[in-house]
């Protein structure tokens, strides 16, 4: 059985679960309010210096799923590509994810490995057993010297709020290393889509059986028209804000351009409470096999996302929890929509992720519309 789909969104999950849907004959619709497709993951060449721009901010691909990693490799060339971040924190900069380089410096200490970990381990506080908030973390592992350093003032900028108010599992994102390696992630497959993500989206999208919309908002009363939707809006947007509306960050970015290199690296952090902006963003390192003498560069600033503003991180606060739990329960409870991706099940995903639950919900989807069920 087939029928005619929508996917509100043009981003990688209406891009993912649209192209599988189209390729077992479904009819595909995908409407996008902005101008461009590809969502948050858009990429675009600068005017001025011809660099490639990540719009939204620095999007880097890595991941552990060899299906993922073969999907946009089919769709894309991937050109090798690591992360290193580095800090400026207290007069000098560090290298990032915190390593050995990072400890050493910090302390003025030449330790192998095994001190290391001892010397961390004295400053850490263990009697924090199972940290629940993203301060408890950040003691528990690294110790109070370093997560004033690098963590304290930064995630207030980032997040808008101590990091006593926030989720451990944010810091669980990044590792600290006892060893040189500043790899920001450790997945086995990374990369950069040689010519930025929007292409590979595009490629994606090319498929008789859809069709995309640009410069177009969705209006729920068009639902009916279709067999099913697919909205990778907020998941409160759907049902108009109702019960009030969840947190996100919305960045903003101060563009500037330079002849030569200003800052020698892609990203640049601001570990302190005290510069404005969280981040600085160099966009031609991003690119490194291209050549550009001039350069284009973002400094980002976070702040609380009005209704007008793009969202961009889910916060997730701790006494959000009850009104996320009700607006997933509506979600769950409504036939002929699926709320996927990052703003439609309001969850802090990356790229890849994004990717393995589109490619999910596509087959889930598709098995049971085989056996005659609804979604
Ligand atoms: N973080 C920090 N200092 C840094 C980098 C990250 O405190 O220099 C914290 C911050 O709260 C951030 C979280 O760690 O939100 C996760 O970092 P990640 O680099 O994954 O953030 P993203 O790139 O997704 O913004």
């Amino acid at each position: 059985m087939t029928g005619h789909v929508m996917m509100v969104g043009a981003g990688l999950s209406g891009a993912v679960i649209g192209r599988m849907l189209a390729e077992a004959g479904w009819q595909v619709s995908v409407v996008d309010a902005r101008p461009h497709i590809g969502g948050n993951c858009h990429t675009e060449r600068d005017a001025e210096t011809g660099v490639m721009v990540h719009v939204y901010g620095p999007h880097i691909f890595h991941t552990d799923d060899a299906e993922v990693w073969d999907y946009v490799n089919r769709h894309t060339t991937f050109m090798p590509y690591k992360n290193r971040v580095k800090t400026t924190s207290r007069g000098q900069v560090f290298s990032l994810p915190v390593n050995l380089h990072t400890i050493n410096q910090f302390y003025g200490k030449t330790m192998r490995p095994d001190e290391a970990r001892l010397f961390i381990d004295e400053q850490a506080d263990t009697t924090i057993t199972e940290p629940q908030t993203f301060e408890e973390q950040a003691l528990r592992f690294v110790g109070r010297d370093l997560y004033e350093a690098f963590f304290k003032g930064y995630t207030q900028k980032q997040w808008g709020m101590a990091p006593t108010e926030l989720p451990a599992s944010i810091l669980k994102r990044l590792p600290v290393r006892f060893n040189y390696d500043d790899n920001y992630f450790f997945h086995t497959y990374q990369g950069m889509p040689e010519h930025g993500y929007t292409p590979m989206i595009e490629s994606i999208l090319d498929h008789e059986n859809i069709t995309v919309t640009l410069n177009t908002r969705f209006d729920r009363a068009e639902a009916a028209g279709y067999d099913h939707v697919f909205w990778s809006g907020p998941l409160d947007g759907w049902f108009d804000y109702e019960l009030g509306r969840l947190g996100y960050r919305t960045l903003d970015f101060e563009r500037f351009t330079y002849t030569g290199d200003w800052q020698g690296c892609a990203v640049m952090n601001y570990g302190e409470v005290d510069v404005p902006f969280t981040r600085i963003t160099e966009h031609k390192h991003f690119a490194p096999w291209e050549t550009h003498s001039g350069s284009v560069l973002y400094r980002e600033f976070s702040r609380a996302c009005g209704p007008e503003d793009i969202p961009y991180y889910p916060i997730r606060q701790v006494n959000e929890v009850a009104l996320l739990r009700e607006y997933v329960r509506r979600a769950e409870a409504e036939d002929g929509v699926t709320f996927v991706g990052r703003l439609g099940t309001y969850r802090y995903l990356d790229m890849d992720v994004t990717i393995r639950e589109a490619l999910d919900t596509g087959r889930r989807f598709l098995a049971a519309r085989e056996t005659g069920h609804a979604m």
